[in-house]
């Protein structure tokens, strides 16, 4: 047990992530996270981890804030158990995000009458972070938030005082993104430095075989493999993630300039937060060419919002109505999502695809979803039914968390006394990695297992 931190579920999983950071009868918390469906049959269940944090074992500490790092499900999912009294912080943009995501949700939800379980008055309570750099004291826990590269925008690692030590937390985070690339060295050694304890996501390090098949490792090299792929098919369907923002920016840029780009006006909200969030620093992250935003039944009602917006400094709409016989003709690429929706049978983007004669699927989402994957998903698996095939689709894809390469420069950089690894399915496998081997006894698992006599 390190001193003032408890990480209640996280050291031998993906996901469900909940720490503690103590200080005599204060606390703060980081993430409050529910298990990812597929989660392991040993997993702490979702309403004990609730018990455990916020239940009568507690009453003697007060707990000051909790600090999300980014807006994932492993890491907020559980926000509504929080009590009402306790601050919750999150990025600003990130924030934005989940209220476009939480107006969508709700919508279904109040339809189907699950109303008592509406998200956006818990998303509006949030407070953004503070000035960014500069620490803020929960009763003598110095909290300094950082932001990271990450699958979500406006990702958050955090530079921890406590006990006279110094933390990184680092949440989920990689340096192969858009922002990464340009700035992750640079914020390690300038905002960083040496510190005493690392608490290091390694989700990579479980998944190492996974990465070994991925075509690309960056984004870059992602955005120039789709560019290929749109210029060889007419029809473009591309399944990703609405909020993974850099390789949507990377797809976009990607479309060939006679061809059309589609979304519908949900995903156009999400890119329109987030191009106005990060056009001042990537170039990646500006508006290129329209967007031609899909409509249930071509009623441009759904997309009020979007038709009134402007580009800042300019009179441009980056937004348009997208009619058939705009994108039929040309070719387009399409961003799609697998239907979620249990009142349909069909996906609203699957039923457009069968007025398509030969759409060509790039796959961009982690290859565990798929059939007789890790965490096989239904509807995923619904989705690319009969197009599994290399005529019908391509694996484009790139891992939201850090190398393992990434991870040892972390280490260099950081120097520090104790590494404590989470975020991953096989802690264990940390002191095996061989680049790791200079630092093998300063790493701590924290789920009891750091004997070195146990079995492999
Ligand atoms: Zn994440």
């Amino acid at each position: 047990m390190i001193d003032g931190i408890k990480i209640y579920r996280g050291t031998n999983q993906i996901g469900g992530i909940v720490t503690e950071i103590r200080k005599d009868d204060h606390r703060i918390l980081i993430d409050f996270g529910a298990n990812l469906p597929g989660s392991k049959a040993d997993a702490i269940a979702d309403d004990e981890v609730v018990r455990q944090v916020f239940g009568r074992d507690t009453d003697s500490v007060k707990t000051d804030a909790v600090l999300f790092t980014h807006y994932h499900g492993d890491h907020v999912g559980l926000k509504r158990y929080i009590p009402d009294d306790i601050p919750m912080y999150i990025g600003r943009t990130a924030k934005e995000i989940l209220k476009v995501i939480a107006a969508s949700v709700d919508f279904v939800k109040q339809k189907t009458g699950q109303s008592d379980e509406i998200e956006l008055p818990i998303i509006n309570k949030m407070e953004p972070y503070w000035k960014l750099g500069k620490s803020r004291s929960f009763s003598g826990i110095n909290v300094t938030p950082l932001v990271c590269d990450h699958s979500a925008l406006d990702a958050y690692m955090f530079l921890i005082e406590l006990n006279k030590k110094r933390i990184l937390y680092t949440g989920d985070f990689r340096d192969h993104g858009i922002p990464g690339e340009a700035t992750f060295e640079k914020m390690i050694s300038e905002k960083v430095g040496k510190v005493d304890i690392l608490i290091t996501e390694g989700t990579m390090v479980s998944r190492f075989d996974e990465e070994k098949n991925n075509s690309v490792r960056t984004e870059e090299e992602l955005g120039k493999r789709a560019g290929e792929i749109f210029s060889e098919h007419h029809e473009n369907v591309v399944l990703v993630s609405s909020t993974n923002l850099d390789s949507i920016m990377e797809f976009y840029h990607a479309v060939p300039e006679d061809k059309v780009f589609l979304c519908d006006p949900y995903q156009a909200r999400v890119m329109k937060i987030a191009i106005e969030a990060r056009y001042k620093y990537f170039k990646k992250y500006r508006f290129k060419k329209q967007i031609y935003v899909l409509c249930p039944g071509e009623y441009d009602g759904y997309m009020k919002d979007l038709l009134v917006y402007r580009v800042p400094g300019t009179d441009r709409c980056p937004f348009s109505m997208a009619r058939p016989h705009i994108y039929s003709e040309k070719g387009f690429v399409m961003l799609a999502r697998p239907n979620r929706n249990p009142n349909f049978e069909t996906g609203r983007f699957e039923e457009r695809m069968l007025d398509m004669k030969d759409p060509f699927i790039t796959y961009s989402m982690w290859q565990g979803y798929l059939k007789g994957g890790k965490a096989e998903d239904s509807a995923i698996v619904q989705f690319m039914d009969g197009r599994m095939d290399k005529e019908h689709m391509e694996q484009l894809h790139t891992s939201g968390h850090a190398y393992v390469e990434t991870l040892k420069k972390l280490m260099d950089m950081t120097d520090p006394e104790v590494i404590i690894p989470m975020h991953t399915e096989d802690a264990r496998a940390f002191k095996k990695v061989p680049l790791f081997k200079e630092y093998v006894n300063r790493i701590h698992l924290m789920d009891g297992t750091n004997s070195t006599r146990e079995k492999d």
